[in-house]
């Protein structure tokens, strides 16, 4: 159990925000790409690591190859994986007033996917494409019913892109300085399934003011030190107290 304080520190809070790790991803079931198995297999079968082939230089190259791990990956999971229970847990929280404003990197809209709003998704998501060319949107749906592996903008005769951050490309300056003054105004920053040394949190927690940081994770890390309180069970767990 909690202790009293804590529950009410959440409870109480003037503005949380959260910053939603990959922790969170991986409670709903999503594969940690970079794990040693699943990354090997999937260097066994493309001939290149996770990294690679999520990146910029890879789209710009090697298009075909990017397509190809990105459908049979990437798309493969957002369809099959629903958000698990601390997506819905913190939807709940949104819902009474708990929680403002979500801060992630990851792509696959879990926390509005449970319900939750005002999500700062700083790489951007799977569901959404451009073209590079001329800008023009597009939605998931035109890529899953592509004739071809590369979808093309009949427009431009460009290959389109996710509109997502790949390896070697930079957060949006906008959305950046959006998600610093959102965590500025914050009275709680709750990380979730997110280690203190994180990209996520090492980007935001320079722009925090408060004394009230803390972390919800199942694993511990000497990295926690610089919160000021940690939970650690699962996140869903631990969310579960608050409501
Ligand atoms: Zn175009």
């Amino acid at each position: 159990m909690l202790e009293k304080g804590l529950i009410e520190t959440i409870r109480e809070s003037e503005y949380t925000v959260v910053l939603s790790g990959q922790g969170m991803v991986c409670e709903s079931g999503y594969p940690a790409l970079r794990d040693d198995e699943e990354s090997y297999e999937i260097e066994e079968k493309y001939g290149y690591s996770v990294e690679e082939l999520y990146s910029s230089a890879i789209f710009n190259t090697r298009t075909d190859l990017f397509y190809h791990f990105f459908r049979e990956v990437l798309l493969e999971q957002v369809m099959t994986i629903e958000p698990g229970p601390a997506f819905q847990y913190l939807a709940e929280m949104q819902q009474s007033g708990m929680v403002d404003t979500i801060i992630t990197r990851r792509i696959f809209e879990l926390s509005e996917r449970a319900g939750c709003t005002n999500v700062i998704n700083l790489h951007g998501s799977i569901f959404d494409y451009k073209c590079p060319h001329c800008g023009r949107k597009y939605s998931m749906d035109d890529i899953m019913h592509s004739k071809k592996n590369i979808p093309v903008c009949p427009d431009c005769n460009v290959a389109i892109r996710p509109d997502i951050v790949l390896l070697g490309e930079m957060v949006d300056n906008a959305l950046m300085t959006k998600a610093a003054e959102e965590v500025e105004k914050a009275d709680v920053l709750l990380v979730l399934g997110a280690r203190m040394n994180s990209t996520l949190v090492s980007m935001m927690t320079p722009y925090y003011k408060g004394n009230k940081l803390i972390v919800i994770t199942p694993d511990e890390h000497f990295s926690e030190y610089d919160a000021n309180m940690v939970i650690h069970s699962s996140i869903a767990d631990g969310l579960k107290q608050f409501l």
